[in-house]
């Protein structure tokens, strides 16, 4: 008698299925029948895996909607002006602005030697640059060297680098 081809399965969600196990070797058949009754049902487990995925957006784009209204929220408290670029880019350079201000402010006044005073001048630097791209390409900087960054940014008439002029 031949080994079967066709195995009933209970899967552990409840439901019940045929699965043709011809693929098996056939001393392989009993085992992975066994297994397969400890999973879900095809259906329960895509089902359940669209939900994870559904559910992770979900958490994704609450938390970046939470992060854009706290960085609107400081922005103005910190009376930071519009910034200047596409929606989104607008959208992403005001939470990297937010995010690079408040690490170089803890690095530099709560755990370094920057007074308040020089907090200020630093602050009113950053208030200068509305482009978002800029805060968008510093936001993996080190806070140490904002300043310097924003230096750079912020000099007037920059003496042209090329050489014709
Ligand atoms: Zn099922």
């Amino acid at each position: 008698m031949a080994v079967k081809i066709i195995w009933q399965i209970n899967h552990s969600c409840g439901h019940q299925a045929e699965r043709n196990l011809s693929d098996r070797a056939a001393d392989r058949r009993a085992g992975f029948a066994e297994w397969l009754a400890k999973q879900e049902c095809s259906a329960c487990w895509r089902a359940s895996k669209q939900g994870d995925e559904q559910d992770k957006a979900a958490w994704l784009e609450a938390k970046r909607a939470e992060e854009q209204a706290e960085s609107e929220a400081w922005s103005e408290q910190c009376r930071m002006p519009p910034l200047e670029g596409t929606e989104r880019a607008i959208a992403w350079g005001v939470r990297c602005r937010h995010k690079l201000l408040a690490a170089v402010y803890t690095a530099l006044v709560l755990e370094g030697e920057t007074s308040e005073a020089e907090w200020e001048e630093i602050e009113e630097a950053a208030r200068t640059i509305t482009r978002a791209g800029w805060f968008i390409d510093q936001r993996s900087s080190e806070p140490g060297d904002l300043t310097e960054l924003l230096q750079a940014a912020t000099v007037a008439d920059r003496p042209s680098e090329n050489p014709h002029f």
